[in-house]
């Protein structure tokens, strides 16, 4: 870190633990057990037979029976990989899941994460050259595919909770059918090409012709399981064999996916499952943090503290902020004698350390209360669970043309309800507490809308387009998102320079598709190197990759807003941030001041990391990270307009503010610094819809800028305005 940051512990988790060297192969040996009383341990012969004899599998089975952690496993031991060469890919919707899972299969292969077992997420590499498992989020692997056309590296991809749907996974599906077909096409041409140009003993040197585009490459035969024998004599991945999809889902309606995989076969696991009592509110809660507080605090007081740890389901990472704080005020007043509480969150800006925390077992006469989002609904199996809370509410994102995307809390579906209840019953019977009345249960939805249907596509359709697919329309998706979405997202990335007037990708929209990052944000770093403050552009793009800065006690409202304005900035809160980040620089992320100040000090240090990747990036791409406009930042605001002019808002005549792309009535954010101001124009980061669209991450620009960032779209407007 360039600000005298003390490196975090080093990626790979080397042999030391407090001084003492880990033992691997006897952990392994110890959780041996433990892997072989799960579920789907009777089930490991039929499932490696099954991906042994057929290109795609579709695994089904109750959450905890042992899907994520053991079929990769069961694949490594059988030879799906080849050391060096080929890797198994694994990926989990969310980035968290990927590497709590990478550092459980590590411990029960018995290998140091980041070796033999491995992880990939946006931001952060734990694998080497070694690593022949990598969990890896969908997302992630999308971005592979740009680099790595054919996804050579992988043997397998094992698609995890494909249930939920995602956007990414259910773009990674279509990509990987394609893929499939086509390295099926070339191994096929391969082995058929071999008679004619070679003696099949010459095959290994690999001197017959290749219809792979790759340059010098080893070949391979077909060996006794079906997968791959590469020839040793060459070093690169082959890339000629066939590629294995594992799709694995926790709920039934598997059918969906064996269809849209030429009928492919499904694999049903048997879960074990123990009786949940299940208990409704009699009255709608007002507010489902303080029911939420209240319920775990009674289970807490109310049940002996030996009958198990509580798991409380929220909507996102600020609930779970909040209700930890009202919980650690609960914890230390506790009466005499009664047994402690303790809070552990897990979300995904949390440290390593912290997250693995909610596995480890409460110390004695200590029950914890784990709050979580929809991760554990799935997801995660955390051991110890038998009270369950449900808020009944999910955070999602929601699309609408007239307003872009926004992010909205919602009701779950039933099956997402039934899924949480059942994390209580995994060990032994549990409690689920709804807090919602059964009335309200029986109106919710049966199953979620899948993301594709509901959410802004403008970053996957520049990454479809910088895969290789021209026409993004014909694209062959299992849930077809609407025709008016896509034009939308087409149209965004041409606004934005991505796509050129004949569809198709441009310089810029190449370039852009290298960030993990919406195409927004990465036109916002193109826009700062002209202009001369790429340095404050990577600072305030990072530190809008967290949930929020400051935390806002609800007793302290009033201090908390005071000691904010320390940072504030006249021009909104993007300058804000930067003054925040600054400040915290210069006293290194001290702990008292952090308190002071209100500021969110994990979140902060989560924005160091974020930007210390994204200078690595672009130091890659040839960019000079440290090009700074000083005070200047007038400039940098421009910058922000170059990627963000659909999200922008005019001061109306009546006062209200009124979105330039569809004329919606958008407030500002109370927490924003310009909340209460009135300036002609602002441009805005994010629409939070709770009862009325809100702006959050907001500053005041000049309208000129706006037309000026946007001429396409907007250069009309300003002409006839300026009249
Ligand atoms: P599935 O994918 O089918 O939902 P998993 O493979 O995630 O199941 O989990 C199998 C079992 O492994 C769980 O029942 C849980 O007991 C155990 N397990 C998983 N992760 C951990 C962990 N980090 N610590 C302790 N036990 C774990
Ligand atoms: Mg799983």
């Amino acid at each position: 870190f360039p600000d005298s940051e003390p490196l975090k512990e080093p990626l790979v988790h080397g042999k030391k633990n407090g001084g003492k060297r880990i033992d691997y192969k006897a952990q392994a040996q110890r959780l041996r057990a433990q892997r072989q009383a799960l579920p789907i341990y009777s089930a490991r012969q039929a499932i490696i037979q099954k991906i042994t004899d057929n290109p795609t599998v579709i695994i089904v089975g109750e959450t905890g029976s042992g899907k994520t952690t053991q079929i990769p496993q069961y694949l490594l031991e059988s030879g799906f990989t080849v050391k060096g060469q080929t890797t198994i890919a694994v990926t989990q919707p969310r980035r968290v899941a990927a590497t709590s899972i990478a550092k459980r299969v590590a411990e029960e292969v018995g290998t140091p994460l980041g070796g033999r077992v491995g992880y990939t997420i946006r931001f952060e590499d734990c694998s080497s050259a070694y690593t022949q498992l990598r969990f890896c989020t969908d997302g992630l692997l999308l971005r592979e595919i740009l680099a790595d056309p054919l996804l050579r590296r992988y043997s397998v991809v094992v698609l995890d909770e494909a249930h939920e749907r995602t956007l990414r996974t259910d773009i990674l599906l279509g990509m990987l059918k394609d893929i499939q077909r086509e390295r099926a096409r070339v191994a096929r041409l391969n082995r058929d090409a071999v008679p004619e140009t070679a003696e099949p003993d010459h095959r290994s040197r690999g001197t017959h012709m290749k219809f792979d585009n790759s340059g010098d490459q080893g070949t391979s035969g077909v060996g006794d399981s079906g997968t791959r024998v590469v020839d040793e004599t060459h070093g690169d991945v082959t890339g000629l064999d066939d590629l294995r999809i594992v799709v694995m889902s926790a709920t039934l309606d598997a059918e969906r996916f064996s269809e849209y995989f030429d009928n492919a076969p499904i694999l049903y696991v048997a879960g074990r499952q123990f009786p949940v009592s299940t208990y409704y509110t009699t009255t709608p809660q007002a507010d489902y943090l303080d029911s939420a507080h209240l319920a775990a605090l009674q289970i807490h007081m109310e049940t002996p503290s030996d009958s198990g740890d509580i798991l409380v389901f929220l909507a996102g990472q600020e609930d779970i902020e909040n209700v930890e704080r009202l919980l650690v005020e609960s914890a230390a007043n506790l009466p005499n004698g009664a047994p402690a509480l303790l809070p552990c969150p897990i979300f995904a800006a949390l440290p390593q350390a912290q997250q693995s925390k909610v596995f480890d077992p409460a110390p004695e006469f200590t029950r914890k209360v784990i709050l979580a989002t929809n991760i554990a609904e799935t997801s995660l199996t955390i051991p110890g669970i038998r009270h369950v809370v449900d808020s009944g509410v999910h955070k999602v994102r929601g699309f609408d043309p007239r307003v872009g995307e926004s992010l909205l809390v919602e009701p779950i579906s039933k099956s997402s309800a039934r899924q949480r209840t059942g994390r209580a019953g995994r060990e032994a019977a549990g409690f689920c507490y709804r807090l919602y009345t059964e009335a309200d249960y029986a109106q919710l939805a049966e199953d979620s809308v899948p993301e594709i249907k509901r959410c802004q596509l403008s970053m996957v359709v520049l990454q479809l387009k910088a895969s290789g697919v021209r026409d993004v329309l014909k694209f062959d998706f299992m849930d077809r998102p609407s025709k008016k979405a896509l034009k939308h997202a087409l149209l965004e990335l041409y606004a934005l320079d991505a796509l050129d007037d004949l569809g198709e990708l441009t310089k810029l929209g190449k370039w852009m598709a290298e960030f993990p990052l919406e195409p927004t944000y990465a036109k916002v770093i193109y826009a700062s190197v002209s202009a001369g403050c790429t340095r404050e552009a990577i600072d305030i793009v990072s530190l809008l990759s967290v949930d929020s800065l400051f935390y806002v006690p609800a007793d302290k409202r009033d201090e908390s807003n005071a000691a904010q304005m320390a940072f504030r900035s006249s021009e909104g809160d993007h300058l804000t941030y930067l003054n925040l980040l600054r400040a915290f620089n210069k006293v290194n992320g001290d702990k008292i001041w952090c308190q002071e100040h209100f500021v969110n000090r994990r979140n902060v240090k989560h924005v160091l990391d974020v930007r210390q990747q994204l200078n690595r990036l672009c130091t890659r791409l040839g960019i000079d990270t440290e090009l700074s406009c000083g005070t200047d930042l007038a400039n940098v605001l421009r910058c922000f307009l170059a990627g963000f002019f659909h999200n922008c808002a005019l001061l109306q005549p009546d006062g209200t503010y009124r979105s330039l792309n569809g004329s919606q009535i958008v407030h500002i954010h109370p927490a924003s610094s310009l909340f209460g101001k009135k300036t002609p124009a602002i441009f805005f980061d994010q629409l939070v819809f709770t009862n009325k669209l809100h702006a959050r991450a907001v500053s005041a620009v000049d309208a000129v800028w706006i037309a000026q960032a946007a001429p396409k779209l907007y250069g009309r407007m300003l002409a006839t305005s300026q009249k």
